[in-house]
C-alpha cells in the first residue's frame, strides 16, 4: 500500500486538532454539571452559552433557537415527530421525498404507524425536486414539509429556499436536514426561510454523538426526550459540554474554510472527468446542483461492495451508495429513486472529498480505480453477460 486516502467524508470525518483542543478543558477542568449553581457548574454553562452564541451567529439565528442533541438522527426524529404531534389537531399529512436520509424516512415510517399520512415525492433523473411539485402535493391537512438540503449519497442540492417559501405561503412548518450541507455550501436559516434545520457534528470534524436542531421561535413542537429541564425544558439530558464546545469549533472552522471548497470541487471535477473515461460508466445525480466534494459513479457489470474492498486493499476508503445501505446489501433507495435499475445501482461507488484531500490523493485514486474496475469486470459473470 503506497498511500492512505480517505475519500468517505460523507460517512464521517476525523476529529480535528482544533476541535480536540476546544474539548479538552471540558474534560480536565470544566467537567461540572452545567445546571449546578456553584462555579464549576457555571463555568460549564458559560462554555455552552458561548458555543450556542457562536453557532447562532454562523447560522443567522438567535442563540435561543439552537437546541443541542446527541446526533443528527435525533435532531431529525425530534423535528418530525415533535412537529407532527404538536400539529395533529390541525392535520396529519406530511410531505417529504424519496431520497431522504434513513433518519428521516424511518421516523416518518413510525409516524405512519401512528396514523399520519406521508406523501413521498419522487425526484427526476438528476435527483432533484421542484418547488412546484411540493406545492401540488399540499392538502388542507398538511402540517409539515421535510425536504433535505443536500443528499448524503449523490450530493444533490435541493431548492430549499424556494420550497420554504411555498411552505410559508401555506402556513406549513418547513424542516430541512442540512447535515451534508454545512461547511460545503452556505447555510443561513434566515436566508433559507426554514422553521427547523438539523446538523450533525461528525460530518464536519467534531466527534460522533453531537448534533443540533434549529427551531425558529414560535414553531409548534413537542418534546422527544423529556427530562430535567435542560435546553429550556425542551430536551432532557445533562448537556455534553465538551462535544458542544467541539461542535461550535468545528462549525466555525467549516464555515470559515468554505472558500477552500472551490479547490475541493476542482479536485472532484478532475476525478469525474477521468473516471467517466472508463467504459460503461455513468455519474449518478446532477453535476450542476451538487455538493463540491461528492462524486457517485456507476460501473456496469460489477458489485460496488467488491470494488470498495479492492480499493481498501490499496489504502483507499470509499463507499458504495451510503454507509447505511452498504451493510444491508440492498440497492440504494436513492439510486433507485433516480430510476437507476437495481443491477446498475449495485455497481455504484461514492467518493466524498473534503478540505483534507489533496491533488496527490486524486492522482492515487485515479491510478488505482480503473485497474480495480477492470479486474472485477474480468471476473464478473454480470459483465460477461453484458459483452
Ligand atoms: C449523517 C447524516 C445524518 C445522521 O447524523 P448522525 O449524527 O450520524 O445521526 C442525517 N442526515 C444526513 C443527510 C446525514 O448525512
Amino acid at each position: 500500500m503506497d498511500r492512505i486516502v480517505y475519500a468517505d467524508n460523507a460517512a464521517t470525518t476525523s476529529v480535528s486538532e482544533n476541535v480536540i483542543n476546544a474539548m479538552m478543558p471540558c474534560f480536565t477542568e470544566y467537567w461540572g454539571n452545567p445546571s449546578s449553581l456553584y462555579s464549576g457548574g457555571r463555568n460549564a454553562a458559560n462554555i455552552i452559552s458561548g458555543a450556542r452564541e457562536g453557532i447562532a451567529g454562523l447560522l443567522g439565528c438567535r442563540p435561543g433557537e439552537i437546541y443541542f442533541t446527541a446526533s443528527g438522527s435525533e435532531a431529525n426524529n425530534w423535528a418530525l415527530k415533535g412537529a407532527a404531534r404538536a400539529n395533529q389537531k390541525k392535520g396529519r399529512h406530511i410531505i417529504s421525498q424519496k431520497t431522504e436520509h434513513p433518519a428521516v424516512l424511518q421516523a416518518l415510517a413510525s409516524l405512519q404507524k401512528e396514523g399520519y399520512e406521508v406523501t413521498y415525492l419522487g425526484v427526476d433523473r438528476d435527483g432533484i425536486l421542484t418547488p412546484g411539485e411540493v406545492e401540488a402535493a399540499i392538502r388542507p391537512d398538511t402540517t409539515l414539509i421535510a425536504i433535505m438540503y443536500a443528499n448524503n449519497e449523490i450530493g444533490t442540492i435541493m431548492p430549499i429556499k424556494e420550497i420554504a417559501a411555498v411552505a410559508k405561503a401555506h402556513k406549513i412548518t418547513m424542516f430541512t436536514d442540512a447535515v451534508q450541507a454545512i461547511g460545503s455550501i452556505p447555510v443561513n436559516v434566515t436566508d433559507l426561510g426554514v422553521d427547523m434545520l438539523s446538523l450533525s457534528g461528525h460530518k464536519i470534524r467534531a466527534p460522533k454523538g453531537i448534533g443540533l436542531l434549529y427551531i425558529k421561535t414560535g414553531t409548534r413542537i413537542q418534546n422527544l426526550i423529556d427530562g430535567g429541564g435542560q435546553e429550556k425544558g425542551k430536551r432532557g439530558g445533562t448537556e455534553n459540554t465538551a462535544y458542544i464546545a467541539g461542535l461550535a469549533r468545528a462549525m466555525e472552522d467549516a464555515v470559515e474554510g468554505i472558500e477552500d471548497m472551490e479547490r475541493v470541487k476542482a479536485l472532484r471535477d478532475r476525478l469525474a472527468a477521468e473516471i467517466i473515461k472508463i467504459p460503461h460508466t455513468r455519474i449518478n445525480g446532477s453535476m450542476k446542483y451538487r455538493l463540491p466534494g461528492n462524486l457517485n459513479v456507476a460501473f456496469e457489470g460489477i458489485e460496488g461492495e467488491s470494488l470498495v474492498l479492492l480499493l481498501d486493499m490499496a489504502g483507499i476508503s470509499a463507499s458504495t451508495g451510503s454507509a447505511c445501505s452498504s451493510a444491508s446489501l440492498e440497492p440504494s433507495h436513492v439510486l433507485l429513486a433516480l430510476g437507476i435499475p437495481a443491477e446498475k445501482a449495485h455497481g455504484s461507488l461514492r467518493l466524498t472529498l473534503s478540505r483534507v484531500n489533496t491533488e496527490e490523493d486524486a492522482d492515487y485514486i485515479l491510478e488505482k480505480l480503473a485497474p480495480a474496475v477492470q479486474r472485477l469486470r474480468e471476473m464478473s459473470p454480470l459483465w460477461n453477460g453484458l459483452q
